[in-house]
């Protein structure tokens, strides 16, 4: 394995902005990777939308349309591009780029990249932020697989298995900057809720389990369907909740670490759940569904609770049950297996084995 720093180019998500939380958590993710691969000596430069801000990262800002969010669109729905798509453009610049690293990293969900790699000289790393939301996009996946092993990395294997493929990738799990969240110890009578306001994380049933639970929850996230989330106004209008915004890492821990509990109500298959090592980090304990990355990320009763899929009752009863989780186990699983050396250490041996 080649043990010299590596030459890095990371092509960003083509649905927003880094900076804007259109893209969800694999925009901290991507953040979190090349702040580490440069402290540790690599060298890299970041292709992402014009507009992209991620304090001290290199980028370089590509113009063009941005891609629609696959998760607003069916299964079925053929793969579309916008005219003067940004997706193509950083592509196309990736392309021309090429010869001066020594590989290239995708942070798309997107057809285009798959399909693109047999045609480049260099080697592509994908990352794959969702679970399996379209054939196209599946097929694609599985034939990169098969023509380039070991190159395809998901963050669980929950959402790798959602992609039926039948050999081993890569599952690198997800890390934060412990030192931005603080513990707190005693935390004050409040619930939180984090993510992006979209009907595939279910904001509505932890709603609900707070009226029961007469606990109030407090909402932070990138409203990206605005419609969604008045229909939830309307339905649960004596519900205790606010909505504080999409708030920075510290401002949004400042919130998150004094709340009792973290609900984690996603109706998909969470391929992993950034907010959950946030809160873990604080020493918030978390409250999810157990399906996809959640299920893989809680401990059970020990740095919070899963419940049954879909079960507004489950959420609530684990509420109730939280005086018996010990927040300094949150912390610690952070620290154990969510810290950015951790996730570094993963990236790294992937990046090398792959060029080995
Ligand atoms: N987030 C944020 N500010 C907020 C609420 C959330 O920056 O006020 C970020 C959070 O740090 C996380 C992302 O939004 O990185 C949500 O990612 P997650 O992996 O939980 O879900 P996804 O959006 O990818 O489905």
């Amino acid at each position: 394995m080649p043990n010299y720093s590596l030459k890095l180019l990371f092509v960003s998500t083509p649905v927003g902005a880094l900076g804007t939380g259109i893209g969800g958590g694999v925009e901290l993710s991507l953040y979190n990777i090349a702040q580490e691969m440069l402290r540790r000596g690599h060298s890299l430069q970041i292709l992402a939308p014009v507009g992209s801000k991620l304090a001290q990262l290199p980028i370089i800002e590509i113009p063009g349309n941005r891609q629609i969010i696959a998760q607003s669109q069916g299964r079925d729905t053929p793969i579309m591009m916008p005219d003067n798509s940004v997706l193509a453009n950083m592509w196309e610049y990736a392309r021309q780029v090429q010869g001066e690293y020594d590989l290239i990293v995708n942070f798309a969900y997107d057809w285009l990249p798959f399909y693109v790699t047999p045609f480049f000289d260099k080697a592509i790393a994908h990352f794959v932020s969702m679970g399996s939301l379209s054939v196209a996009m599946d097929k694609m996946v599985v034939q990169v697989v098969a023509k380039f092993p070991g190159t395809i990395g998901f963050y669980t294997p929950s959402q790798a298995a959602t992609f039926a493929l039948n050999t081993e990738c890569a599952c690198l799990s997800s890390g934060v900057d412990l030192s931005l969240y603080e513990f707190c110890p005693n935390p004050n009578n409040y619930l939180a809720w984090l993510g992006r306001i979209a009907p595939e994380k279910a904001l509505e049933d932890a709603v609900q389990a707070a009226q029961i639970s007469n606990i109030p929850l407090k909402i932070m996230g990138k409203m990206q369907d605005e419609e969604y989330w008045q229909k939830i106004c309307i339905t649960y209008p004596n519900a205790p909740i606010e909505y504080l915004g999409f708030l920075s890492t510290t401002n949004m821990q400042q919130q998150l670490r004094q709340c009792i509990a973290l609900l984690m109500t996603p109706r998909w298959i969470e391929a992993f759940g950034n907010v959950a090592i946030e809160a873990l980090a604080c020493g918030v304990p978390v409250i999810a569904y157990r399906r996809g990355g959640p299920a893989e990320i809680v401990q059970d009763g020990k740095t919070g609770f899963l419940v049954e899929p879909d079960s507004v009752k489950g959420l609530v009863s684990a509420i109730a049950h939280l005086p018996q989780i010990d927040r300094s186990n949150c912390r610690q699983s952070a620290e154990t297996d969510y810290s950015l050396e951790a996730l570094g250490d993963r990236f790294e041996h992937w990046f090398r084995v792959m060029l080995k």
